[in-house]
């Protein structure tokens, strides 16, 4: 007999658990399935972001930073350390441990909340828009139906043609997490955020690291200006980037040989003990069995859905990164919550234009609304004001004094259209331009807010008032 739900989500990572909680603390009856699973077959919500992706990387860039720091910073602090050694086995254990206290805090607040939590795949085997019926096949085989199912299944590493991932030598960013010993000489393909996040943790652990990226400009999608300063600070610290390079051949054998075009045309070849493969992701939708219900794809094999993230199928939902949009944690789950109130009749709320863009290298990167490029080439008339951490009190005390923050506003109403920051804390000092671009805020309504001195959040004041020339401190 199967078991009836109002709604069932489909995948617990940051859109789908997100969705479940939402839609129970609405007092509809919630399942959620998911299938990942611990090396020893418990159960481990929380998709990609947690198992992953977002939680453990950023577990290891703040270790693999600390390490950088006592080797390299702390000594002008009057802090000397004598012998500094690396555990790495510890520093992966942590971030093991880390991982597992989200795992187990998200089955906690399914608990907490009454969603019911099945551990398997789930499947699609039939049903209309007056309920559907979804197959869990994991430890043993159950059958769900439901009025309302949001399919959250997420994406996948994309690997490079004809460089399959094998967890040892050519990795994605699982195995770029979990690499047992710091290889003397790393490869990254693919210059995007997890290229550098990656590629900067096994730096600072000592690796040599060489980024190959096809593409011809760096960091395209961000400020130029914020772009130019990321690449001096980050070939500064020792991690080369090629970029405009074209991938012939890959071979694997004891090292992995990478054959390529320079952006000059001219035949190249690098040697890697490592190759973690960075090349982008793919929407999850393999064994869904969509077929069953009619569930449209689109031409990239996403799943298809509208603004508020319904499928072509009546009620049958869609979110995260298996849907079109930025592949990020937080755009995953606002899309969760929208769906959530929506099935339960409420208004959903997700602004595309105020998800922010972070990237965790040091100096941080973040970034909301729009470049300056993008506004020149909407020919929309701009004053744009910057501000240098180098003239930041709190930045000078902590030694990280990279950087700037830049305001863009509209020339003529004065209207924030963007934020770009580079710098101590950038994924921190970002939410005050998502705020004030999400209540609409001048850049004069930023500079008029007193803010905490001394405090990295000056620079944000600072650099709305050179929006108007009228920086106080630079
Ligand atoms: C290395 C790395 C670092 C990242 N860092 C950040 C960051 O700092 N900030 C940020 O915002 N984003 C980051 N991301 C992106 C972020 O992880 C994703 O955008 C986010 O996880 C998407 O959430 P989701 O719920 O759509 O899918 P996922 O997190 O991928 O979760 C989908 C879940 O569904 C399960 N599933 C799939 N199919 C089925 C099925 N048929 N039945 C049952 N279960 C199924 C999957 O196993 C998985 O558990 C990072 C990604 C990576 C790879």
């Amino acid at each position: 007999m199967a078991r009836n739900f109002d709604v069932v989500v489909i995948g617990a990572g940051p859109g789908g658990y997100i969705a479940a909680i939402r839609a129970a603390q609405l007092g509809l009856s919630v399942a959620c399935i998911d299938d990942w699973k611990t090396a020893d077959g418990k159960p481990a919500p929380g998709g990609t972001c947690t198992n992953v992706g977002c939680i453990p990387s950023k577990a290891l860039l703040q270790s693999s930073e600390n390490y950088e720091h006592v080797a390299h910073a702390y000594g002008e602090h009057g802090i000397r350390v004598k012998e500094l050694t690396l555990d790495l086995a510890q520093m992966l254990k942590r971030k093991d441990k880390v991982v597992r206290q989200n795992n187990d805090g998200i089955l906690y607040l399914f608990k907490k909340n009454k969603v019911t939590f099945f551990h398997g795949r789930g499947s699609f085997s039939g049903g209309d828009a007056n309920g559907y019926q979804i197959a869990v096949s994991g430890k043993s085989e159950e059958a769900l139906t439901a009025r309302h199912v949001i399919v959250a299944t997420g994406s996948s590493p994309r690997a490079l043609p004809g460089a399959d991932f094998d967890g040892k030598l050519v990795l994605d960013n699982e195995g770029a997490l979990a690499i047992p010993e710091v290889p003397k000489r790393l490869g990254v393909i693919g210059a995007g955020v997890i290229g550098l996040e990656m590629g900067s943790v096994w730096r600072r652990l000592g690796s040599e690291v060489r980024i190959l990226e096809a593409l011809p400009a760096f960091l395209g999608a961000a400020d130029e200006q914020v772009a130019k300063e990321a690449a001096k600070v980050f070939a500064k610290q020792g991690l080369a980037i090629e970029l405009g390079v074209k991938i012939s051949k890959v071979t694997v054998k004891k090292s992995v040989t990478v054959d390529y075009a320079d952006s000059a045309g001219k035949a190249q070849s690098a040697t890697f003990d490592r190759l973690i493969v960075a090349i982008g992701r793919v929407p999850n939708t393999v064994g869904l069995n969509a077929e069953a219900v009619g569930l449209g794809l689109d031409e990239r094999g996403f799943v298809a859905v509208d603004q508020d993230c319904r499928t072509n199928v009546p009620n049958v939902w869609a979110v995260g990164d298996v849907v079109r949009g930025p592949m990020l944690a937080h755009k995953a789950e606002e899309e969760g919550v929208a769906v959530a109130q929506r099935i339960a009749g409420q208004h959903g709320h997700v602004d595309f234009n105020t998800v922010p863009w972070v990237i965790y290298t040091s100096p941080e990167i973040a970034w909301v609304g729009k470049t300056e490029q993008q506004l020149k080439a909407d020919g929309v008339e701009i004053r744009a004001g910057s501000f240098p951490f180098m003239a930041n009190g709190r930045a000078r005390a902590l030694g990280d004094t990279t950087g700037f923050v830049k305001v863009i506003a509209d020339a003529h109403t004065d209207r924030i259209l963007g934020v770009h920051v580079i710098g101590p804390m950038a994924s921190e000092l970002i939410s005050e331009a998502v705020v004030a671009m999400e209540f609409g805020a001048s850049a004069e309504d930023i500079a008029i807010i007193c803010h905490a001195h001394p405090s990295l959040s000056e620079a944000m004041k600072e650099a709305a008032l050179a929006v108007d020339n009228r920086a106080l401190n630079f």
